[in-house]
C-alpha cells in the first residue's frame, strides 16, 4: 500500500467527469487501499480518486454515522440523490466544508441532510443506504468530486469571492500542483492534535 500525492485545484482532473469502474479487479483493489492509506495520512474523513489524479469512480470514506453504515467504507460507481437544498444562508461555523485538494481551506455551504447512496463495494457487492447530517454532506463532497466539482464551485456570494482570491493568493488554479500526506506539514493543522473528534465539523475534510 502506498500513499500517494494529493492533487489541488487546477489539475485537470478534478474538474472533469470520472469514468465508470468497469472490472472489480486487483487492479480496483490496490487503488481502493491506496486511498484507504492517502485518506488516513491525510487525516481525511473522505477522498476521491480524482484527489490522487485517478479518473475514476470512487470514493473512501472514514465517519463515524447515526445512519447504521460502517464508519469506513468504499463506494464504486456511486449514485447519490438528495433531498431539497436548505435555502437558507450558510452559517460560517455550522457549515463550514473543507478539501484536501483545496488544503488550509474552509468555507461554509449549505447541503441538503438527506442523501441516498447505492454502488457497489471493491468486491462488486451492492450497496444501498441513507446518509444523513455531516454523513450525508460527505456523500455529497465525494460524489461531486465524481462529477468534477468542488466544494468552493457551489458557494455562494461573497463565500465563492472569497475562496476564488484564496486559491489565487496560493497560487492554485494551475496543474501539476500536489501535496504528499504524512510528509508535507498537515494543511488542516491535525498534527497539532492528539485525537481527532470526529463531531468538530472543522476538522471534517475530504
Ligand atoms: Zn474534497
Amino acid at each position: 500500500m502506498t500513499v500517494r500525492p494529493v492533487v489541488i485545484t487546477g489539475e485537470p482532473v478534478l474538474h472533469r467527469v470520472a469514468a465508470p469502474v468497469t472490472a472489480f479487479d486487483d487492479e480496483l483493489r490496490g487503488l481502493v487501499e491506496d486511498m484507504y492509506e492517502t485518506m488516513d495520512a491525510a487525516h481525511g474523513v473522505g477522498l476521491a480518486a480524482p484527489q490522487i489524479g485517478v479518473g475514476l469512480r470512487v470514493f473512501t470514506y472514514d465517519m463515524s454515522n447515526d445512519d447504521g453504515v460502517p464508519a469506513r467504507g468504499v463506494v464504486v460507481n456511486p449514485v447519490v440523490t438528495t433531498s431539497a437544498v436548505p435555502v437558507t444562508h450558510p452559517d460560517p461555523h455550522d457549515d463550514a466544508e473543507g478539501c484536501l485538494s483545496v488544503p488550509g481551506e474552509s468555507f461554509p455551504l449549505k447541503r441538503p441532510l438527506v442523501a441516498r447512496v447505492s454502488g457497489f463495494d471493491a468486491a462488486g457487492e451492492r450497496l444501498d443506504f441513507t446518509a444523513t447530517g455531516w454523513f450525508a454532506r460527505c456523500m455529497q463532497h465525494e460524489f461531486d468530486h465524481l462529477n468534477g466539482t468542488l466544494y468552493v464551485d457551489r458557494l455562494d456570494g461573497r463565500w465563492s469571492k472569497k475562496a476564488r482570491k484564496a486559491v489565487k493568493a496560493n497560487g492554485w488554479g494551475t496543474p501539476g500542483l500536489t501535496w504528499m500526506p504524512g510528509v508535507d506539514p498537515d494543511p488542516f493543522g491535525h498534527d497539532d492534535l492528539d485525537d481527532l473528534d470526529d463531531h468538530d465539523h472543522h476538522e471534517h475534510v475530504g
